[in-house]
């Protein structure tokens, strides 16, 4: 099994020894005074669920942490006349799918984008064959305003914002699935320019495809692989390993396990996977959406604190309502922290270098690395 083949008496040097019990919440401490953890040759590392090989190469550092100068970011004052997300400017955004009001006005509001990347209207129709494969463009894109604040930061908004944020996501998978035109439902975020934002007031976007992307057959193929070569789950696996070995953890709380994935496709990659095993987003309670969102407002600060503000983005990776007993996939969170840049080696192969070992990045995110700049 490859994902522990590097354990054992003749490991690496950056394994450690594990804490006796695992604290049930909280940011996942140090264990002990830390040796250096620098891996000082690259190691190839394979990452099970997503099939990838990753280089890890920290000697090849290009100092990260810094986001470009002039990123698109929400900043200055709570209201701008010209953005088409602010209060007042309610008629400039596509049709209004859902509003969720609180003190003074809405909280949240969920859009269609009026620069959808899907037709909203018509069927699904396959045309052409063969090398020439073609279907109708057609899915649903809504673009999801966080806050009615223009500045109002992630990073900075209450506990509760975030709770309501999750729970507004979950409101749009399920409503979204119940288009029979939909496949595949994507949930992200992108946070500052080099993420790939246009617009400065927070939001988030969700796609409903009529296919199941490739990236996703592909973790599903690997999933099955697993499955039926181990009679388990990959992903309760993972979880096992990770909580045994430790070295990745980064916050643990009542319903999930924020973590740095052994072979982490870039640096500060981390993934949020539920405790409970269950394969859609859609499928969670009201209390583990709850607790998703305490995470994620706890997860935003720390990359605030600790990787300079960096800009990220953050994507759940989920199956449809009707797939969620499936028994060898978990949906997920990755947040994925923009302080390298992706260039031709990884265009070209479609294989990954991660500059940072993801042992030395987890114990920078717990605060064990001083409050310098990321390593
Ligand atoms: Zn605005
Ligand atoms: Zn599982």
């Amino acid at each position: 099994m490859i994902l522990g083949s590097t354990g054992g008496a003749a490991g690496p040097a950056y394994r450690r020894p594990l804490p006796p019990v695992l604290p049930p919440r909280g940011l996942h401490p140090a264990t002990q005074a830390l040796p250096p953890l620098e891996l000082t040759v690259p190691e190839m590392r394979y990452n099970p669920i997503t099939g990838d090989w990753v280089i890890i190469a920290p000697e090849r550092a290009r100092r990260p942490g810094v986001h470009l100068a002039g990123s698109i970011r929400p900043t200055g004052p709570s209201h701008k006349e010209d953005c088409p997300f602010c209060v007042g400017n309610e008629h400039l955004t596509g049709a209004e799918r859902l509003r969720i009001e609180g003190p003074g006005g809405w909280q949240i509001r969920s859009v269609e984008n009026r620069y959808s990347a899907l037709a909203l209207e018509g069927p699904v129709e396959h045309r052409g064959q063969g090398l020439r494969a073609t279907m109708s463009g057609v899915g649903r894109h809504e673009v999801l305003i966080e806050t009615p604040d223009h500045g109002g930061f992630p990073s900075r908004r209450g506990e509760g914002a975030m709770q309501a944020l999750v729970e507004a996501y979950h409101r749009r998978l399920v409503a979204f699935h119940e288009d029979p035109r939909v496949r595949h439902v994507v949930i992200f975020k992108n946070h500052g320019s080099s993420a790939g934002t246009s617009l400065e007031h927070p939001h988030s976007q969700i796609v409903g495809t009529p296919v199941v992307p490739a990236q996703v057959r592909e973790r599903l193929v690997e999933a099955l692989r697993y499955r039926s070569d181990h009679g388990q789950c990959l992903y309760c696996a993972t979880l096992r390993l990770e909580f045994e070995e430790g070295a990745r953890l980064i916050l643990i709380n009542e319903h999930f396990v924020a973590f740095l994935p052994y072979a982490a496709l870039s640096p500060y990659h981390l993934w949020v996977f539920p405790k409970r095993h269950h394969g859609s987003f859609a499928g969670t309670t009201a209390e583990e959406r709850g607790s998703l969102g305490s995470m994620l407002s706890e997860l935003l600060k720390l990359v605030a604190r600790r990787l300079a503000d960096c800009d990220y983005n953050y994507v759940i990776q989920t199956l449809s309502p009707a797939e969620n007993e499936v028994g060898y996939f978990h949906w997920y969170l990755a947040l994925v922290p923009r302080v390298t840049r992706t260039a031709g080696f990884e265009l070209g192969t479609g294989m990954y270098i991660n500059t940072s070992s993801p042992e030395v990045s987890a114990a920078h995110l717990r605060g064990e690395t001083g409050e310098g700049p990321p390593p």
